[in-house]
C-alpha cells in the first residue's frame, strides 16, 4: 500500500506539473500528461485545467461510474486496508473521500452530459498520499514600483502551478498548486496594510485542495499571476481608464413582435428581454454603463434601435436573439456581424430576424430592394474587424459557460445592425424550434450561464481592445 501511495503521489505530481503549460478555453489544451504510463488529455475552461475523472480513475487501476447526478469511484484497496471510495458531484466543488470530505477550488464540469472533468489542482487533495508531496506556499516578499503592486510567494521544492482568474474589475482569484500554513496565511492577510498606495482592499487565501488567494480592490485594477520556477509571482496595478464605457443592448424583439414562438408556445421576446436583462446587470457590476434599447415588452422599430446608439454614442451594440430553424434537430449557439451572408443558413436567419420589416413597411411594400443595398455604403464597414473579434470572443466565452454546442461566428445582413456606428453584434443563444434547447432556455439557470458567457465575452473583448489602444 505505502508504495502504491508513492507511485499514485509521483504520478499525480508529475501531472500537475506537465499542466502548468495548459492553454485555455474549453478545448483540448494541447499537452496530455500521464498518469501511471497513460496519456490523459488535458482540457481547460477559463484558465483552470481539467481531467476526466473516468480516465484518472481508470488510469491509477481503479472504476467509476454514474448514478444520476453522482458519480462514484473506487480505487482497489489490498489484503490491509479496504477499498476506498470516492463520490463527486457535477456543480459541486464538495467530494467524499473515505473519512472526509474535499472541497475542491473549483467545482468539476460535466460534459457533454456524461463525462465529469475535475480541476487539476483539486486532484492532488483528492486522492491518498498526495497532499504531503504538494509543495508549501510562503509569502516571501512585497514590493511596489509606481502605482503596482508586486508580492511573491515562493515555494519549498517542487514546481508551480497557478491559474489567475479575473472575477471582476475589483476581484481576482489565482488558484494555485500547494498548500499553505496559518503564518502565511496571516501574512497574506496583511498585504493590504503593506501596500501603501492602497489599491488592494483585502486579501484571502483558503487553503484545502491546492490554495486559493483572493484579492480585492478599491478601484479596478488588472492583476495577473505567473508562475517561474520560485514559485508565484503576483502583479496588481490599477486599470487603465475605460475607451469602451457605455454599451446598448437590445433585446431583440418585443411588443406585437414575439420573434421566434416555439413548440411550447415560448416566445423569443420573453427568453431574450430576461437574457439582456442579466447580461446588463453583469455589465454594470464590471463598471460599465449599458442601455437597453425597449425598458420593456414593447415594440422599438429598428430604426430607432440604431438611433438610440448613434445618438448616445455608445461604443458597443449587442443584439440578442433566439434561433429558430425548419430542422428540429437544430441547436446550439452563434454569433454573427454585419457583412454579405455566404451561406444560406445564413440567410435564413438575416431573413427572418429581418421579418420584423413586415411590421414596419405599409402593406404590400417590397422587401427585396430594401434588402439588397450595397454593402460598402454600410456604416458597420468600418468596424467589421472590431465586430468580428468581438463576435469571436462572445461565441468563444459563451459555449464552454453555457455547455451549449459551438455553431461559430458568422455573418449577414442584418438591418438591426447597419446603422450603427460602432461595433455591433447579434447573439443567437439557442433554438426555440429545438424541444430540448426551448425547456434549457426556460430555466433560469441556463439564461444566468448564458448572460454570463455572453458578458463575460464582451468584457474580454473590451480588455483585448483597450490593451491594443492603451497599448500595455
Ligand atoms: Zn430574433
Amino acid at each position: 500500500m505505502k508504495s502504491e501511495v508513492r507511485n499514485l503521489a509521483t504520478a499525480l505530481l508529475l501531472l500537475l506539473v506537465a499542466a502548468a503549460a495548459a492553454g485555455q478555453v474549453l478545448a483540448p489544451a494541447g499537452p496530455s500528461v500521464e498518469v501511471n504510463g497513460t496519456r490523459l488529455a488535458v482540457l481547460s475552461d477559463a484558465g483552470c485545467d481539467y481531467l476526466a475523472l473516468a480516465q484518472v480513475v481508470e488510469a491509477l487501476g481503479g472504476r467509476s461510474w454514474r448514478v444520476e447526478d453522482r458519480f462514484l469511484a473506487v480505487l482497489p484497496g489490498d489484503s490491509t486496508t479496504p477499498d476506498l471510495e470516492f463520490v463527486f458531484r457535477a456543480d459541486s466543488g464538495t467530494v467524499r473521500c473515505p473519512g472526509r470530505e474535499v472541497f475542491l477550488p473549483l467545482p468539476p464540469v460535466l460534459l457533454d452530459s456524461e463525462q465529469l472533468y475535475v480541476p487539476l489542482v483539486g486532484l492532488a487533495e483528492v486522492f491518498p498520499g498526495l497532499d504531503r508531496s504538494l509543495p508549501l506556499l510562503r509569502l516571501t516578499d512585497i514590493d511596489e514600483r509606481g502605482d503596482t503592486v508586486l508580492f511573491r510567494l515562493g515555494l519549498d521544492g517542487g514546481e508551480a502551478t497557478c491559474q489567475g482568474e479575473v472575477r471582476s474589475g475589483l476581484e481576482y482569484r489565482v488558484v494555485i498548486g500547494a498548500r499553505s500554513d496559518s503564518i502565511t496565511v496571516e501574512q497574506v492577510g496583511l498585504i493590504p496594510i503593506l501596500a501603501s498606495n492602497g489599491l488592494v482592499s483585502s486579501t484571502r487565501l483558503k487553503t484545502g485542495a491546492g490554495t486559493v488567494l483572493q484579492l480585492l480592490f478599491r478601484r479596478p485594477a488588472v492583476a495577473r499571476a505567473t508562475a517561474d520556477a520560485e514559485g508565484v509571482l503576483v502583479r496588481v496595478w490599477p486599470r487603465p481608464d475605460r475607451k469602451v464605457g457605455r454599451i446598448v443592448l437590445d433585446p431583440g424583439h418585443g411588443g406585437k413582435d414575439p420573434g421566434a414562438v416555439g413548440p411550447q408556445g415560448t416566445e423569443e421576446k420573453t427568453i431574450v428581454f430576461d437574457i439582456t436583462g442579466r447580461v446588463k446587470q453583469r455589465l454594470e457590476a464590471e463598471g460599465f454603463e449599458v442601455l437597453l434599447s425597449r425598458r420593456r415588452d414593447e415594440y422599438v422599430p429598428l430604426p430607432a434601435r440604431s438611433k438610440l446608439a448613434n445618438e448616445a454614442k455608445a461604443d458597443l451594440f449587442v443584439s440578442i436573439h433566439a434561433n429558430a430553424a425548419e430542422n428540429r434537430d437544430a441547436c446550439g449557439f452563434e454569433t454573427y456581424f454585419l457583412s454579405e451572408a455566404k451561406t444560406d443558413w445564413e440567410r435564413t436567419v438575416a431573413a427572418r430576424e429581418n421579418a420584423v420589416l413586415e411590421y414596419e413597411l405599409p402593406e404590400g411594400a417590397d422587401l427585396t430592394e430594401e434588402l439588397e443595398l450595397i454593402l460598402s455604403d454600410l456604416a458597420q464597414n468600418e468596424f467589421l474587424t472590431e465586430s468580428s473579434q468581438l463576435a469571436a470572443a462572445i461565441q468563444e466565452s459563451a459555449v464552454p459557460c453555457a455547455r451549449v454546442k459551438d455553431r461559430g461566428v458568422r455573418q449577414a445582413n442584418f438591418f438591426v445592425l447597419r446603422d450603427n456606428y460602432m461595433p455591433a453584434v447579434l447573439v443567437e443563444v439557442g433554438f426555440l424550434s429545438n424541444r430540448s434547447e426551448e425547456k434549457l432556455l426556460q430555466q433560469p439557470q441556463h439564461r444566468e450561464r448564458l448572460a454570463e458567457g455572453v458578458a463575460n465575452g464582451i468584457v474580454r473583448f473590451v480588455l483585448q481592445y483597450e490593451r491594443r489602444v492603451n497599448g500595455s
